[in-house]
């Protein structure tokens, strides 16, 4: 565990899965936590299910798509907690199962209005708010299918690539700024999202998981606290696997 007292955090997509884990566990650790989602009513009960003894934590409805929602979601940030340290950037989509044939106009600009353009919006506002600061950390959500070819979903898999790519741009923009900026790479986690997956692609992809199990949404948000603490001062620009050995195949 870390000590984050004193620091805000902020996370997208934080009514479910490992946005609501990685804010629980910035919340655990003393931060003071902005959760924002698309989703008002599970972003209700999700804050409400953190908010506990001393914890600092406030919601609000935010679709990352949208670059002036994202302004606003660091104005708010810094309205309520008077900064801004570390940003999860993490709100993301699947978009339908089919290979690329299979895909309309309109499914692959969905999936990358929210898992490409929604992290550069967020990823923009924060740098501009951190930049003043002369600090912070930011972490974006890729994929073990931002590192790896897989079969299914070009448009879930090639949002997820672009992720890695401006998580390495932002990285080398603003590293002499005091801001770190680096991605997660989650394996086969359970979610959600993952529920949204067909059993028998499901089943595929564990079978390719060396664990051999699923991951947890705990084990995700260890590695962005990780990557956000002083313990990875050295530490920009990578894209971090946290697949159980999927990817080292
Ligand atoms: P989830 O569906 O449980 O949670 C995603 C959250 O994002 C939801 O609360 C949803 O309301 C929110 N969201 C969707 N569109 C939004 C928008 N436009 N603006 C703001 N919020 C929006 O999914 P999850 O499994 O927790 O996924 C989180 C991230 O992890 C995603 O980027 C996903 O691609 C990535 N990921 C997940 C897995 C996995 O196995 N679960 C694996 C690799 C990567």
């Amino acid at each position: 565990t870390y000590d984050f007292t004193g620091q805000v955090a902020l996370v997208t997509g934080a009514a479910s899965g490992l946005g609501l884990a990685t804010a629980g566990a910035f919340a655990a650790s003393g931060a003071a936590v902005l959760m924002t989602d698309l989703d008002r009513q599970a972003l209700h009960d999700a804050t409400d299910r953190l908010r506990g003894a001393g914890r600092q934590v406030t919601g609000m409805v935010v679709d990352v798509t949208d670059e002036a929602q994202a302004a606003a979601m660091v104005a708010c940030a810094v309205a309520e907690f008077g900064r801004l340290d570390m940003a999860y950037n993490n709100a993301g989509i699947l978009g339908p199962m089919g290979d690329i044939t299979d895909e309309t106009g309109e499914a692959f600009d969905r999936v990358n209005a929210v898992n490409l353009r929604g992290v550069w919006t967020c990823m923009k506002h924060e740098l501009l708010q951190m930049r003043g600061q002369g600090s912070g950390a930011i972490v974006n959500c890729s994929s073990l299918g931002g590192l790896v070819g897989l079969a299914g979903r070009a448009a879930y898999h090639g949002s997820k690539h672009g992720v890695i790519g401006l998580t390495r741009a932002a990285a080398l923009d603003y590293a002499a700024h005091g801001i770190r900026v680096n991605a997660v790479c989650p394996g086969c986690i359970d979610t959600p999202m993952g529920d949204s997956i067909d059993c028998a692609s499901m089943k595929e992809f564990l079978g390719r998981q060396p664990i051999g199990r699923m991951g947890r949404p705990e084990e995700v948000a260890a590695a962005v606290l990780w990557l956000c603490s002083p313990a990875a001062s050295l530490v920009l620009g990578v894209a971090l696997p946290v697949d159980g050995g999927f990817t080292a195949q």
